[in-house]
């Protein structure tokens, strides 16, 4: 492994426009990190990435590097780019626990975080090294929201989560698990209590429905809830996935990994919507494909298609008359998420869309003042370094906010 790093750190041409940095969501100076990495200044490598990413050490591994920093990388175009994501794996992994996180004395003023995704994690460190008391409520047992719940452990393993646990724990931020705010406790327990801002984190957890006769019948789940706990689950031989997005490449090669011997994800159209990586992979653990089925219900025996019809062009034309009942123990449904409506419908003053997203300024700030949003509940399924990059614009204004507003009574 090192000496795999060292080789694809030694081809990085230090470029003086690096394209890899720009390709990257968040902005990661790569060829700096990779001079200190061979200079033998792991410490500082290691800084300057958590400092420009808290969580660089996740992106490491789950980001789509093919389509960001990987695939802008000039080497790339005629031949293999730096495999850049080893480099900053290698670094973040081993710096991990060295990583010094400076906080300016403590100010005095508190920050509630609802939400301890990637998003809420951002904000609860970067604020906390502002010298905010930064409290973090979370509805489920462990921090990460989906790192912990929905990319599966042969992807992500869980351990870096506790790693990332005692890091928080160790700068001052407290931890509420098992509390989700819009049930006993509201925001405005949280205002009362004291907390100067609120920053809502909450991701999107509502499965999208396909709106067809039988999704409630025993031998039909959806994604996001089977990922969550793959264990309490039963499915049989035959699976069959509705569905052919990153989550539905990780239901398959989980489903795969817990026994199931005939896995097929169906598509209306002709492609796979996952990264190539991913396809390829979900590929390669045996993941069947059929392109081209609209799904027409599910019953006791399965899910029923209709085949889409195309023309030369790949446009489509229209559906076939007939109908093919395929034969399935189990159906997943994997056609993405929406966000829970808690916040939105005990919270008088914070406006959503109709789709239920958050609605805020260019700043994260929602229609309520001082409650400040960002990461998929703002902007819908998307990804983790997009969480970070915008979180990190929240932060400066959630202190912005709080620094004008001093002394101001929430309660
Ligand atoms: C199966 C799957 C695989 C994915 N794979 C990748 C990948 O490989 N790479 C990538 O970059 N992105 C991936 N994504 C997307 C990425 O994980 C999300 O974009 C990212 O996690 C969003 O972060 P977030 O903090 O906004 O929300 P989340 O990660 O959803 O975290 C929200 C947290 O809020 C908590 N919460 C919700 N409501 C409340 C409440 N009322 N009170 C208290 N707590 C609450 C939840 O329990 C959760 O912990 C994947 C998504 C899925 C579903």
């Amino acid at each position: 492994m090192a000496v795999h790093v060292i080789d694809e750190a030694n081809r990085c041409l230090n470029c003086k426009k690096p394209m890899c940095r720009q390709g990257c969501p968040i902005h990661t100076e790569i060829p700096k990190m990779i001079e200190a990495f061979k200079d033998g200044r792991l410490e500082e490598a290691g800084q300057m990435l958590f400092e420009n990413n808290p969580l660089s050490l996740v992106c490491s591994l789950v980001c789509n590097h093919e389509r960001q920093c990987e695939g802008n990388c000039v080497l790339g175009r005629k031949g293999q780019p730096v495999h850049i994501s080893s480099i900053e794996n290698y670094v973040s992994d081993t710096m991990f626990e060295r990583i010094r996180i400076e906080c300016a004395p403590k100010n005095g003023k508190k920050v509630a975080v609802i939400g301890a995704g990637p998003a809420g994690i951002t904000i609860a460190i970067l604020l906390t090294k502002k010298g905010y008391g930064v409290t973090v409520f979370d509805s489920r047992d462990r921090i990460g929201g989906v790192l912990q719940y929905g990319i599966p452990a042969f992807r992500l393993p869980k351990t870096i989560l506790e790693r990332y646990k005692k890091k928080l724990l160790s700068i001052g931020i407290k931890i509420r698990p098992n509390t989700t705010i819009g049930g006993a406790l509201e925001i405005r327990d949280l205002f009362r209590d004291g907390y100067q801002s609120i920053f809502i984190g909450t991701g999107v957890w509502r499965p999208k429905k396909l709106g067809i006769k039988g999704e409630s019948l025993g031998n039909v789940h959806f994604a996001i809830d089977y990922l969550a706990n793959p264990d309490a689950y039963d499915l049989g031989e035959h699976v069959a996935i509705i569905g052919v997005g990153n989550s539905a490449m990780d239901v398959a090669r989980t489903v795969i990994r817990h026994g199931s011997n005939d896995v097929t994800l169906y598509a209306r159209g002709l492609k796979s919507d996952a990264s190539s990586h991913e396809t390829a992979y979900a590929k390669l653990d045996g993941a069947k494909f059929e392109f081209g089925k609209a799904i027409v219900e599910i019953n006791d025996d399965g899910p029923v298609f209709r085949d889409v019809l195309f023309d030369e062009e790949g446009n489509k034309t229209g559906y076939s008359e007939e109908t093919r009942q395929i034969y399935a123990d189990s159906v997943i449904i994997s056609i993405s998420q929406g966000p829970k409506s808690k916040l939105v419908s005990t919270t008088e003053g914070l406006k959503a869309s109709e789709s239920g997203l958050l609605l805020t300024n260019e700043q994260g700030e929602t229609t309520y003042p001082g409650i400040f949003a960002s990461g998929d509940v703002v902007f819908g399924a998307k990804t983790v370094v997009e969480a970070v990059a915008y979180s990190r614009i929240v932060a400066d204004a959630m202190d912005r906010y709080m620094q004008e507003n001093s002394g101001s009574d929430r309660g």
